[in-house]
């Protein structure tokens, strides 16, 4: 049994399904409303798979205008509202309960403006993250931040999550490169913040829609910040045989004042799993980095100058430097298949806390002791040079309390982060999955200011209502919302 609860359904709402349903199909095209139990079925859990419930109903529809009706529906109606993009959200973001609508914004695909001169791209926001890169290939532009799951999760997603990737280190996250936004209130109201343009006077209201999950609006447009393609960029590949060498490399390589693009760690079981499933030709030792620096061919050879120098003193059992694009597709193909490799292991908890790149080494050592404690094997690969954990604690689901044990290892691991003065998410953010750990990083006080904000776009606590906030913490802004409605 996983141990985070979801709130009973309401049973009044569960009592007016069919005239909720009703309304829907009355207006929206009817391809646009999925009821049918073995249909909505297949949006019941995101890739927090232990979680599941099928939603009332699931609506998909084709422009904002229909996510306005849909909206505007279920907020006269009192229904909760689960935004939704591809699922690929790993904190149970997208987990519908059984009294709710999902809004799903996939439908919505369309690249509206690519504008090379002014360096931006304005797209729906069903778009997939790698469209967005590929609609860029010929340009000689790109749009920075890159996840993993980057051929299947959207841009609303990344918007909603604040996505990163492992390029950010240099470009920063989806924050850092949104301009603008068109989203659909809670009252089906239809809004543009921002622009094709820096900054903008007033309030940074964009700033607090990137990263919300869902609980303000529903995004069905952005403009994204594109850059021109480096003259050129490679990766190194340096193996260590202890975890602590390597974070302590990645500490010394960020202290140095040197900006690769990308610093990510593997460590041994990673290793394993990659090998055989990628057969990537990874040195067979405790750890490894890959550094990938860019600029021109000076640039380039000063900056794995000084990024030999400084691992050098470590002792590394390999540094490898790629010679050609072919060398380089090798260094990354073992690090873009990590997750993917995993799998095969077996089940596995992916885990997203930050700490401060110097105490990497510190939380390393710690994260092996508890593993031991716990009797459960983790995996570590992650964005090391902005200290962004994705420890993968494997289980077997089969085996009775083995996903409860993997889960407080878990919440252990995270109450680790804040401890050493990191923080509970780096770019998963908090859905169920650490919504009752909020109270670790937070006061009641810090609470109260970011619920008294949701309350302010989302007055009847509509929009994915039992997510980020500790189900206890809300109960008197939900209660209070629903007896205003
Ligand atoms: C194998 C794998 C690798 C991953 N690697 C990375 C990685 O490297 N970096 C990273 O940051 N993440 C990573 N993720 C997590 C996930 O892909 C991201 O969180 C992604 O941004 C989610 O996008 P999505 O379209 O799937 O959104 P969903 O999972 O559908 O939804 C995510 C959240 O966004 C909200 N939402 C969805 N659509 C909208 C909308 N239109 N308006 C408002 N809110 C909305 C949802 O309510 C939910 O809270 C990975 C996931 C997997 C499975």
């Amino acid at each position: 049994m996983p141990t985070l609860a979801m709130p009973a359904p309401d049973p009044d709402i569960l009592a007016r399904d069919s005239e909720i349903i009703e309304r829907l199909l009355a207006a929206l095209p009817h391809d646009v409303v999925i009821s049918d139990p073995q249909e909505t079925r297949a949006y019941e859990c995101d890739a927090l798979t232990a979680y599941r419930c099928a939603p009332l109903a699931v609506v998909l529809p084709r422009t904002t205008a229909e996510v306005s009706t849909a909206m505007a529906i279920c907020n006269e109606m009192g229904v909760p509202v689960i935004p939704r993009g591809a699922g690929t959200s790993l904190a149970g973001g997208a987990l519908p309960t059984a009294d709710s609508v999902v809004i799903g914004t996939m439908r919505l695909r369309d690249i509206l403006e690519v504008d090379t001169a002014n360096r931006f791209i304005r797209v729906q926001t069903g778009v997939t993250n790698l469209s967005v890169s590929a609609e860029l290939e010929a340009s000689g532009f790109f749009y920075a931040p890159d996840p993993s799951s980057q051929l299947a999760c959207t841009i609303a997603g990344n918007i909603a999550m604040n996505s990163g990737g492992a390029h950010c280190l240099r470009y920063g996250v989806t924050t850092n490169n949104l301009m603008g936004i068109r989203m659909v209130m809670a009252d089906g109201g239809i809004v543009d913040l921002g622009g094709p343009f820096l900054g903008g006077g007033g309030l940074d209201i964009l700033g607090l829609l990137c990263g919300s999950e869902g609980q303000l609006a529903i995004v069905t447009e952005a403009t994204l910040r594109i850059l021109p393609k480096p003259e050129g960029a490679r990766p190194m590949l340096i193996g260590f045989d202890s975890a602590e060498s390597a974070g302590e490399c990645v500490a010394r390589i960020i202290r140095s004042g040197l900006l690769p693009v990308a610093i990510e760690y593997m460590d041994d079981v990673c290793l394993r799993a990659v090998d055989a499933f990628a057969n990537a030709g990874y040195p067979k030792c405790a750890a490894v980095l890959i550094v990938e620096v860019e600029g021109s061919e000076e640039e380039i050879l000063h900056q794995i100058g000084r990024i030999h120098q400084i691992a050098a003193e470590l002792n590394p059992v390999e540094f490898r430097t790629s010679r050609n694009a072919d060398e380089s597709l090798a260094i990354w193909k073992g690090r873009k298949s990590a997750f993917g490799a995993m799998g095969r292991l077996g089940d596995y908890l992916c885990l997203d806390g930050t700490v401060p790149v110097s105490k990497l080494p510190y939380t390393l050592k710690r994260i092996g002791e508890l593993s031991r404690e716990y009797g459960l094997e983790v995996a570590n690969v992650f964005h090391a040079g902005d200290g962004n954990m994705h420890p993968l604690i494997l289980f077997n689901a089969n085996e009775p309390g083995e996903l409860e044990r993997a889960e407080a290892f878990g919440a252990d691991i995270l109450r680790l982060c804040v401890d050493v003065g990191g923080c509970l998410t780096g770019e998963h953010g908090v859905g169920i999955e650490k919504r009752d750990l909020m109270t670790k990083q937070y006061t009641a006080d810090d609470l109260a200011i970011q619920m008294e904000v949701k309350s302010v776009f989302d007055a009847h606590w509509q929009l994915n209502p039992t997510k980020v906030f500790p189900l206890e913490v809300s109960k008197p802004y939900r209660e209070r919302a629903v007896s205003s409605s």
